[in-house]
């Protein structure tokens, strides 16, 4: 769900929210240019999520493979609370979806990084 207040960058007509979704790209109906909604949190928001929930989990007294499935199933609900809550805060916003400028963006999702040695 976006709040209204969405523009097209090229023709300046208003976009209805309710058919567009953060992330995907759609056309305008009145000029046929093609857009994306993008939101200037992304993935500082998943990366904060993952972390919140880890540290619920530790502060429950969560560890090893118990912390890991914790963090694992907990980020979601996180990550989508966070995310109705900060579309009320930060807006997203429409961009142009040039596909001469188009370039594929690095996945930044969780890193699973494990501690070397001690085995
Ligand atoms: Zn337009």
């Amino acid at each position: 769900m976006i709040r209204k207040g969405l523009r097209c960058p090229k023709c300046d007509a208003s976009i209805d929210s309710q058919k567009v979704s953060v992330g995907s790209s759609f056309h305008c109906e009145f000029c046929s240019e093609s857009l994306i909604v993008r939101s200037p949190y992304g993935n500082l928001l998943m990366g904060t999520s993952v972390l919140l929930a880890g540290l619920l989990s530790f502060g429950f007294g969560m560890r090893g493979l118990r912390l890991a499935a914790a963090v694992f199933l907990g980020w979601i609900p996180i990550y989508y609370i966070a995310r109705v809550c900060l579309n009320f805060i930060v807006p997203a916003q429409v961009s142009r979806r040039s596909p001469e400028n188009e370039t594929i963006q690095p996945n930044l999702g969780p890193d699973e990084e494990k501690s070397k040695g001690h085995g």
